[in-house]
């Protein structure tokens, strides 16, 4: 059987560090060392304060739903229908696009809590996904 490939990220020098820190599944995003300022995507300069000085810091990888769509048709072949779509709002501020898996929500999605989970895909790829969180009140 035949594995469809899972469409590669293609990574700019800034993303680099975020695509490893995926690959170890210990999700990182780059952070602002003067204002402490998350961001994502990675950039060359912090959009707080224009300081060039960054880091690169664990995030809790808990979020909060902001929008999301099921695709009824397959554009992809490693995605195939349903497939979802979300809008994740991290703890630490930047807004992630991903994927939910497991059970969905009844209703609307908005404002429910998830939490990060690693998907390795049929070829291989390691993606960061989400998954409704049972522990948030
Ligand atoms: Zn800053």
């Amino acid at each position: 059987m035949d594995i469809a490939p899972t469409p590669a990220p293609v990574p700019l020098v800034h993303d680099i560090p975020f695509w490893e820190s995926v690959e170890q599944q210990d999700l990182k995003l780059q952070r602002c060392a003067d204002c402490g300022q998350f961001r994502y995507p990675a950039g060359p300069i912090c959009a707080q304060c224009n300081s060039e000085q960054v880091t690169w810091e664990l995030v809790s990888g808990k979020g909060t739903i902001l929008s999301w769509v099921v695709f009824h048709k397959t554009y992809l072949p490693a995605y195939p229908a349903p497939h979802t779509v979300i809008a994740v709002r991290l703890d630490e501020g930047p807004i992630i696009i991903s994927n939910l898996e497991g059970p969905e929500p009844e209703g609307s999605w908005i404002d429910e809590r998830v939490s990060l989970r690693y998907a390795t895909m049929p070829d291989g790829v390691v993606l960061p996904r989400f998954e409704l969180d049972r522990t948030a009140s």
